[in-house]
């Protein structure tokens, strides 16, 4: 399972020789730890047209003090004001001259010890309907991030976040412009205007500032399917990380994980098959207190082209991948287990996104998953005060992709602008971001941890 050409590349000879051939050059990503909570050095905060954001008092609180002459940790482009291609100019402008100060993650060891790939992040504006200058000027910034993303390399990320209100970005900012982040590149993320729904926080406010920044979800309850292994076990393992007590559902044969697991965390264990009719509830008796989180992360492939594919491996993937999914979600917000405030993050794939061969049922399902969650989102927020949100994984270093024949798992890891597969905990970051309780304005979004696949980029 390990990536035995990252471990490689990461040697003296190993990097000669690859350089010498043209072949990628992965650069060791820096993940999040206590040890290193933050990224290595300073931001650099630059404006492109006129912004009428306020958004030094957000940055000041995402803990990174301001960059001085040289090397820089991030980059903020504020880009907000920009409503015609004339004032493409100034993105231009600003990026060019600072675009090599932005660090580069290690490629060797020694290096990679003290520092981790910078993060590039531009904020557009929401397209106007009724302005298609400012609406083509804002989508090229779509185009931009994507193709400086590509071409950034060296473990640097470049994301774009569409706002009106800063402090609603707060916490989407404080991820992006964190270790946590690592394997996010090239995505475009809306965030609301702070609309809320009952139990959020009120427009005008700050976000609710968690009561402990270490621990924001103290107090919450979350429920993760397919938590056992795999992403579903990071994913509960960063969750009670951040403080919330934690739920782990998953088949009664694999119990004995479940149970260590959530033994691990101090949680409990949830044994039921997720497609069984009355799934939705067995939740809600096995939590008379309510849900905060529901992360619909059980999955299963059965892959095959369609030509060969029977029934029978096709309708078990919609089953448990998207059937599961909407049925449990609809029997929860009914019965009223979540509580308002709460977050529902479900599990789509780049294959949804960009589709994959063999993989008919499985694309189906997770593109099914992407509607589920454009669709509910809104609705959701409204009346039940929940956000709906989407993680999108690309190619993660699990026993699922480990069972991929080498060749393919090996083009898997390195088609994307990071060079590698991404790790379990990417996936479960992502998700943390989006269950914070300062993330009530990100509802209806996919976001791809994929690296940057370019499959479907
Ligand atoms: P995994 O196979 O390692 O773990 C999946 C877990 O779900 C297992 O513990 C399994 O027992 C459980 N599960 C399966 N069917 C269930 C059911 N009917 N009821 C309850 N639990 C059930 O998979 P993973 O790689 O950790 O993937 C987790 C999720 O991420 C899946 O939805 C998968 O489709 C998605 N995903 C993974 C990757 C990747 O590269 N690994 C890429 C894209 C998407």
């Amino acid at each position: 399972m390990a990536d035995r050409y990252l471990s490689f590349t990461a040697t003296g000879p190993g990097r000669f020789l690859t350089r010498r051939l043209g072949l990628p050059q992965p650069a060791a990503l820096t993940r999040w730890s206590p040890e290193r909570p933050a990224l290595d050095g300073g931001l650099r905060h630059l404006t492109a047209g006129r912004s009428g954001l306020d958004l030094a008092p957000v940055l000041a609180r995402t803990g990174i003090g301001p960059a001085g002459s040289g090397r820089a940790a991030a980059v903020v482009l504020d880009a907000t004001g920009i409503r015609d291609v004339e004032g493409l100019a100034e993105v231009h402008a600003a990026l060019h001259p600072v675009v090599r100060s932005v660090a580069a993650g290690g490629t060797s060891r020694s290096s990679a010890a003290e520092s981790g790939g910078g993060r590039v992040v531009l904020l557009g504006a929401p397209l106007d309907p009724a302005d298609h200058h400012q609406a083509a000027a804002q989508q090229a910034l779509e185009g931009f991030t994507r193709s400086l993303g590509k071409e950034i390399g060296r473990g640097r990320t470049v994301n774009l976040v569409r706002l009106t209100d800063a402090p609603a970005a707060e916490s989407t900012l404080r991820f992006l412009l964190s270790p946590k982040s690592a394997y996010v590149s090239g995505q475009v993320i809306e965030v609301g205007a702070g609309e809320t729904g009952p139990g959020e926080t009120a427009p005008d406010d700050e976000p609710a500032a968690p009561v402990d920044r270490d621990r924001p979800l103290a107090g919450r309850t979350a429920l993760v399917t397919g938590a056992a292994r795999g992403i579903g076990e990071a994913v509960a393992e960063t969750l009670a990380r951040d403080g919330a007590r934690v739920v782990v559902l998953d088949v009664p044969q694999a119990g004995q994980d479940a149970r260590r697991v959530a033994d691990r965390l101090g949680g409990t264990a949830l044994l039921l098959d997720i497609t069984a009719a009355d799934a939705g509830s067995r939740i809600a008796e096995a939590l008379p207190d309510g849900l905060d989180l529901l992360i619909h992360n059980a999955g299963i492939t059965r892959d095959r082209r369609l030509v060969n594919m029977p029934a029978e491996r096709w309708m078990p993937v919609l089953e448990v991948n998207l059937a599961s999914v909407l049925r449990t979600t609809d029997a929860l917000l009914k019965a009223g287990t979540l509580n308002r405030g709460g977050r529902i993050v479900a599990t789509a794939s780049i294959a949804g996104i960009a589709g994959n061969a063999g993989q008919t049922n499985y694309g189906a399902s997770k593109a099914g998953i992407v509607g589920l969650v454009r669709s509910l989102a809104p609705r959701a927020l409204a009346e039940h005060g929940v956000t709906v949100n989407a993680v999108a994984p690309g190619f993660i270093e699990t026993k699922m992709t480990a069972a991929v024949p080498l060749f393919i798992r090996e083009a898997g890891r390195r088609m994307n602008s990071l060079a590698q597969g991404g790790l379990p905990v990417d996936v479960a970051e992502t998700t943390a971001w989006l269950a914070h309780p300062a993330s009530g304005a990100v509802n209806g979004q996919v976001v791809r941890v994929c690296g940057q696949s370019l499959l479907g980029a």
